[in-house]
């Protein structure tokens, strides 16, 4: 392509929503034959709410609440914000919540948070956490676990002075179009992968609602990075959809990498191309841009 094509091209992304950060990031869009989601913020919405609360022993919902926001309120994951906002519901002083002080709060990425709250031990996140945690998970809270997964949402274990006391069930549906736009990339030639660091159940069940069959779940950071290079050394060209802190050394390390319009500022430096409408279509935009200005007919 001439340069004046790929500033024709640039611009009509732009025009469009889809910024193309420089000329490279434009042409490697047309090889791309493999596109690696992220899961939350990404496929989903991203603004998880939470729909149901099982708790396991005698303990009253608002007092249960009030230890979870109080642990909470101090992590800026989607899932706590979730957390404290369904918590507010049990409480008087809803408009603007008092919570009680946590000491000793401690964030585990990918895991979880730890606090001491009113005296107590408060350990809340995922499985692994528990485990970490030497804390035993009873038959009843991996059943409700698995059927929370199954219905893919991810389940929140809350430990109270060691013991798992609830488990909260969090949704965050798909995003409109995610199932098309999979089954477009797919009339593409283009595979697509879900890499994620939530659970496997539930990984597992948000890639049966949207059509994707690759699935690499309970992944850190680097992980997901390791994940793109193994796919290039299998001898795709990958393009790695983001939009978290997370996400951002898979991005880098994609040959596109693109980030979510409505994700952090650190995914958004890290990728080629934003797309600003935070829609998923764009994904296909912009691939179908570098294609018609890279593939001319010889
Ligand atoms: P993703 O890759 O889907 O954006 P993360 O890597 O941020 O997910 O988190 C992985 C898992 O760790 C979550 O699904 C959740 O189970 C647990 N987790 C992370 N942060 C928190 C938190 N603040 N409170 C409770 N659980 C958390
Ligand atoms: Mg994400």
């Amino acid at each position: 392509a001439t340069p004046t094509a790929v500033m024709v091209g640039t611009g009509v992304g732009a025009s469009q929503g889809v910024l193309i950060k420089g000329g490279q990031a434009l042409e490697s869009a047309h090889k791309v034959n493999c596109v690696v989601f992220d899961k939350t913020g990404t496929l989903t919405i991203g603004k998880p709410v939470v729909v149901s609360t099982r708790l396991l022993k005698n303990l009253a919902l608002r007092d249960f609440y009030e230890l979870a926001a109080a642990a909470e309120v101090n992590s800026e994951h989607p899932l706590a914000k979730a957390i404290v906002e369904y918590a507010k519901k049990f409480r008087e002083d809803e408009e603007n919540p008092k919570w009680p002080e946590a000491q000793d709060f401690e964030s585990i990425t990918g895991h979880g948070v730890k606090a001491i709250v009113r005296n107590k031990e408060v350990i809340m996140g995922n499985k692994s956490l528990m485990l970490e945690n030497n804390i035993p998970i009873s038959i009843d809270a991996e059943e409700i676990l698995a059927e929370t997964e199954g219905m893919a949402q991810t389940g929140i274990l809350v430990s109270i002075d060691r013991e798992v006391t609830g488990v909260l069930a969090i949704s965050d549906p798909l995003k409109p179009g995610a199932r098309e736009v999979i089954s477009i990339l797919k009339s593409m030639k283009v595979k697509s992968i879900i890499v994620t660091g939530d659970n496997w159940g539930t990984a597992n069940s948000i890639a049966r609602e949207v059509g994707i069959e690759t699935v690499i779940a309970e992944a850190k950071p680097v992980q997901k990075a390791e994940k793109v290079k193994e796919l290039q050394a299998a001898g795709y060209t990958v393009a790695m959809v983001g939009d978290g802190i997370n996400d951002s050394p898979a991005l880098v390390a994609a040959d596109v990498g693109m980030a979510i319009g409505a994700g952090t500022d650190i995914a958004i430096e890290a990728a080629d191309i934003v797309l600003m409408k935070s829609n998923l279509e764009d994904v296909i935009t912009a691939i179908d841009l570098s294609r018609k200005t890279f593939s001319r007919i010889r």
